[in-house]
């Protein structure tokens, strides 16, 4: 059972998902209790996603809590001693070197509290998130709803024809889908490349 009782000793959790499955949503629902309970927080994205705000972290639907943007994890092991509370939103983004920095937090007695895409829209595995999975007190996979079927979704598909990896997710660019309609979209995608191809 997960508990939140952990204000002696330092622990992580990791709350993960696919786009739009209110990561960040249940980050700050945790941050707030923390902050009933009179504990210090501080939170910490990477600098890369800045689409609505550079000091705010910002969820979709807008309920946003001041954040530190940050380029190198080792910047959060700087953070005041009387801090006990980290959350870190966008985690995914961030490289492997994240993995040590919430080691080390999490043995100076700090809770660290992290969010993440679990995969990109690949479908594979998103960066360091695979290890601080590993490495966590608690994982919790937070679910999308399909926007196809209705089933709870787990897979970020693509929309856009945009290559790059690090792209934000906007509902003009992602949809959420279930196992089963990301892999139809999959071939849908593959059928379409196809025929452009045998057009030109
Ligand atoms: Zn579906």
């Amino acid at each position: 059972m997960f508990s939140e009782n952990t204000k002696k000793y330092g622990c992580i959790e990791v709350i993960c998902g696919s786009m739009f499955s209110g990561k960040t949503e249940e980050l700050i629902r945790r941050l707030k209790r923390a902050q009933f309970a009179n504990q210090k927080i501080q939170i910490f994205k990477p600098t890369v996603d800045n689409r609505f705000s550079e000091t705010d972290v910002v969820s979709h639907d807008l309920h946003s809590f001041p954040c530190t943007p940050i380029k190198d994890p080792e910047r959060m092991l700087k953070v005041d001693e009387d801090v006990e509370v980290i959350g870190i939103d966008e985690a995914q983004f961030f490289g492997e070197s994240i993995v040590g920095v919430c080691q080390k937090l999490a043995e100076m007695g700090k809770r660290v509290i992290i969010a993440g895409l679990d995969m990109d829209y690949m479908g594979k595995p998103f960066g360091p998130m695979p290890a601080l999975m590993a490495i966590a007190e608690d994982v919790q996979k937070v679910h999308a709803i399909c926007v196809r079927c209705g089933n709870l979704a787990n897979y970020s598909h693509r929309l856009s024809g945009s290559r790059k990896l690090v792209v934000i997710g906007e509902k003009d660019i992602y949809e959420p889908l279930c196992r089963r309609c990301y892999n139809l979209a999959l071939e849908e995608d593959k059928a379409a490349k196809a025929e452009e191809k045998a057009a030109k």
